[in-house]
């Protein structure tokens, strides 16, 4: 090989290299977020069925995941969990959505895409308002109790969705493998530390009666 397309293929697997270390991680939204249990990740297809679903017992959703779910310890039930922005933007949409309960979609730019980002399950009080602009890392809310209103009736977690583009799509299932193409796997943004811990089934805790 010559001198000048050795030399062409140094600048080039320099630049592919240091254009990823410049790539912008997000921070997790959720504390503990390197120990904390991801059963449900981007992109698994589930049932309502025990047997094809890693959560224990399922819940009633059925299609392609379209975010990652943080899950809670025992002792976090009666607990408060603060959410926080995984990005800097506005607040979309916040209040209450079919499947979720309390919902808070916000628009951000993640290294240079438009996207609209969805945190799921979230409690009504303290719900950073629409319009409000927030800081990646700033708090925006606190997960709902489990089997309530504001998680409508779901397990006590959050869901974590980023939809491409600047429209409303909350969709937390899709149904064609296709469609998960409109949204970011969030473990591919996140930064390495907040992805949370991957387990292949995760046992929903009761609640102390
Ligand atoms: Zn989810």
């Amino acid at each position: 090989m010559t001198y000048a397309p050795r030399l062409f293929l140094i600048i080039l697997g320099l630049s592919v290299f240091l254009s990823g270390c410049l790539i912008e991680k997000a921070p997790a939204p959720i504390s503990s977020a390197r120990s904390r249990p991801v059963a449900l990740g981007f992109g698994m297809h589930v049932t309502a069925n025990a047997k094809d679903n890693p959560i224990d017992p399922p819940e009633r959703f059925d299609g392609y995941h379209s975010g990652l779910d943080y899950e809670v310890t025992a002792s976090e039930l009666d607990q408060e969990i603060p959410i926080s922005a995984i990005c800097s933007g506005s607040v979309l949409y916040s209040g209450f959505a079919e499947g979720y309960g309390g919902v808070l979609t916000q628009r951000c730019v993640i290294n240079k895409e438009s996207v609209t980002v969805i945190y799921g399950h979230l409690d009504p009080d303290g719900l950073a308002p629409e319009g409000n602009v927030l800081a990646a890392g700033d708090r925006l809310g606190k997960l709902a109790a489990a089997r309530s209103f504001w998680s409508d009736q779901n397990r006590k977690h959050l869901h974590l969705g980023i939809h491409r583009g600047e429209d409303s799509d909350m969709r937390g299932y899709v149904q064609a493998p296709m469609e998960l193409e409109e949204f970011i796997d969030p473990a591919v943004v996140l930064s390495r530390g907040a992805r949370g811990r991957e387990v292949s089934v995760y046992r929903v805790p009761e609640a102390k009666k």
